[in-house]
C-alpha cells in the first residue's frame, strides 16, 4: 500500500471511529477525566497529556494518554485541566504549542488571587498558541453525572476568533450553550463568577436580617419585658410563636414595599431630570437590580407568617384561656354578646390577607425564569407593577384592618412607643402616595413620553454634550 493510500485508510478509520477528531487534555486529575469521559460520548478521540502517562488506570476507557509533548502533537485544541499553580512546566512545550489552541478552564480559590487572570498569564508563558478562556463554570461533577442544568452555559474569551469558533463547536457537540465575552482581557472576570456567592441576594438579604433583627428586639420590649416590668407578668413563651408571627408578616409587608420603593423614586428622579438618558445614582441602581430578590423574600416571610398563623388555633396557652373563658361565661351566667362590627372587621382583615397573599404568590411563581420566558414584555409588566402594587395595596389594608381599633388607644403605645404594625405601615403608605401620585394622568403623560425618549429642553441644559454621551452609551 502506498503512502497515499494509507492516509486514506487512516483517514477513513478516524472518521468511522471518531466523527469528531481528536481533543488533548493535559492532565488526568477530576475534570480532565470527566471532560474526556464527555468527549468520548460525543464522539471525539480523547489524548491526555499526563507527567506519567503509564499510570492509566484512571482515564476513561477508549482515551489514550501520553506525554504531553506527544500528545500536543496529536490535536489542534488541547485543554489545560491542570491548576495554574502548575502552569511553569508549560515552557518547556513551547515548540509544541506553537500554533495550538489553548483552553483555560482554571478557577481560583478567591477573588483578586494573582494580579494577572490565569488565561493572560498561560498566554504569557505560551505566546506562540491562542489562549481562549472557559469552561470553568462547568463543574467536573455536573460534566459526569450529566447534571449541566445549572451550569450549561459556558462563557467564553480569546483574542483569536478562530480559537474560540474551535472551542464553541466542541461546547456546542457537548450540549452546552456558549456565550462570547469578548478578547482574553474578560478572562479575569469570567474567572471571578465561580468564586461569587449570590451576588444579587447579599443586599436583600442583609436588609431582611436587619428588619428581622430590629422588630423582633422593638417587640420583645415592647410586649415580653414592658409586661414583666409593668404587670409583674412572664409571658415569655410567646417569643417562639406570637412574637415571631408578628415579626414575620412586619417583615414581609416592608420588603414587598421596598421592592416598589425604587422604581418610583426612579420615576421622580426622572421627571426631575426630565430625560430618562440620565444614569441613576448607584445605589438606586442597585437597589432596582435586587427587586425580584426582595420580593421573593417578602414571599418567604408570608409564607411563613401563613403557617405561624394556622398553628395558632393548636397553642395551649390559646385552648387555655378559650376554656377559661367559656367557663367564666357560665360562672357569671353570662354571654358575650356579637359585634357585629367587629366581625365585619375581622372577615375583611382575613379576607384581605388572604387575597393579598395568593397575588403575592403569583408575582413570586412569574419571577421564575420559566414562567416568565413564556410571558411578554406587557404581560410581564403587568403583572409585576399592575397586580404588584395591588398586591402590595391590599397586604397594607390587611395591615391597616389589624390595627383599625388600635389606633387611637391609649394603651396601643406602651412606653410611648407605637407599635410594631404601626411602624411597618410607613414605607408602603409612602409607596402607595407615590405611586397614586404618580398615576395622575398630567404626570404619568409626562413620565410616559420621557420613558418613550422625549427630553425636556431644562434636561438637555443640564448635560453638558460630554455627560449626554456617557449616559446614552452606559
Ligand atoms: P486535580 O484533580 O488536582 O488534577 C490536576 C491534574 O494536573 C493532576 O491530575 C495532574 O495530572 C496534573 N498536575 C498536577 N501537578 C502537576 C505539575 N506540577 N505539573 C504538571 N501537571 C500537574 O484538579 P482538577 O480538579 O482536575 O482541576 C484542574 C483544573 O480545572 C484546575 O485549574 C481547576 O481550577 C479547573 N476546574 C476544575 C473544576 C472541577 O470541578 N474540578 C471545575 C472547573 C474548573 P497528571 O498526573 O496526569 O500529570
Amino acid at each position: 500500500m502506498n503512502t497515499l493510500n494509507l492516509m486514506v485508510v487512516v483517514n477513513i478509520h478516524e472518521k468511522l471511529h471518531s466523527k469528531q477528531g481528536t481533543v488533548c487534555i493535559f492532565g488526568t486529575g477530576d475534570f480532565g477525566r470527566s471532560l474526556g469521559l464527555r468527549l468520548l460520548q460525543a464522539g471525539y478521540e480523547v489524548v491526555f497529556g499526563s507527567r506519567d502517562p503509564m499510570n492509566n488506570s484512571l482515564v476513561p476507557k477508549g482515551s489514550k494518554i501520553m506525554v504531553h509533548t506527544e500528545a500536543a502533537q496529536m490535536a489542534r485544541v488541547i485543554f489545560i485541566a491542570v491548576q495554574r499553580d502548575h502552569y511553569q512546566f508549560l515552557t518547556s512545550l513551547t515548540s509544541a504549542l506553537e500554533g495550538k489552541v489553548l483552553v483555560d478552564i482554571s478557577n481560583n480559590l478567591k477573588m483578586g488571587q494573582y494580579p494577572q487572570s490565569n488565561a493572560e498569564y498561560l498566554s504569557s508563558l505560551v505566546p506562540g498558541a491562542s489562549v481562549v478562556k472557559g469552561f470553568n463554570t462547568v463543574s467536573a461533577w455536573a460534566l459526569q453525572s450529566g447534571a449541566l442544568d445549572a451550569s450549561r452555559q459556558v462563557l467564553l474569551c480569546g483574542d483569536d476568533p478562530g480559537a474560540k469558533q474551535a472551542v464553541v463547536d466542541i461546547a456546542h457537540s457537548l450540549g452546552l450553550n456558549t456565550q462570547d465575552r469578548g478578547s482574553l482581557r474578560a478572562a479575569g472576570e469570567i474567572e471571578n463568577i465561580p468564586l461569587q456567592l449570590f451576588p444579587n441576594w447579599r443586599l436583600p438579604l442583609w436588609i431582611a436580617a436587619g428588619l428581622t433583627a430590629f422588630f423582633f428586639f422593638y417587640l420583645l420590649i415592647r410586649d415580653v419585658i414592658y409586661a414583666y416590668v409593668e404587670n409583674n407578668q412572664d409571658i415569655s413563651y410567646r417569643i417562639m410563636i406570637t412574637l415571631a408571627n408578628k415579626v414575620f408578616p412586619i417583615v414581609a409587608l416592608v420588603m414587598l414595599a421596598l421592592c416598589y420603593l425604587p422604581g418610583a423614586l426612579a420615576a421622580i428622579l426622572q421627571l426631575y431630570n426630565g430625560t430618562k438618558y440620565k444614569r441613576f445614582p448607584d445605589w438606586l441602581d442597585r437597589w432596582m437590580l435586587c427587586r425580584k430578590q426582595l420580593g421573593l423574600l417578602a414571599l418567604l416571610f408570608a409564607v411563613l407568617h401563613v403557617i405561624y398563623t394556622f398553628i395558632i388555633s393548636i397553642r395551649y396557652n390559646v385552648i387555655h384561656e378559650r376554656h377559661t373563658d367559656v367557663i367564666k361565661q357560665i360562672k357569671d351566667n353570662k354571654s358575650l354578646p356579637f359585634d357585629n362590627t367587629e366581625a365585619w372587621a375581622t372577615d375583611s382583615f382575613l379576607s384581605l390577607g388572604v387575597l393579598g397573599f395568593v397575588l403575592l404568590l403569583m408575582l413570586g411563581i412569574t419571577s421564575l425564569p420559566s414562567v416568565s420566558n413564556t410571558l411578554n414584555w406587557r404581560e410581564f409588566r403587568f403583572v409585576q407593577s399592575k397586580l404588584g402594587h395591588l398586591t402590595l395595596l391590599l397586604c397594607t389594608t390587611h395591615c391597616l384592618l389589624y390595627g383599625w381599633d388600635k389606633f387611637l388607644k391609649a394603651s396601643t403605645y406602651k412606653w410611648y412607643t407605637p407599635p410594631g404594625f404601626m411602624l411597618c405601615l410607613v414605607t408602603p403608605c409612602v409607596v402607595l402616595v407615590l405611586k397614586l401620585a404618580l398615576c395622575i394622568p398630567c404626570v404619568d403623560s409626562r413620565i410616559t413620553r420621557i420613558r418613550n425618549g422625549w427630553e425636556s429642553s431644562g434636561a438637555r441644559r443640564r448635560q453638558g454634550p460630554a455627560e449626554m454621551l456617557k449616559a446614552t452609551t452606559l
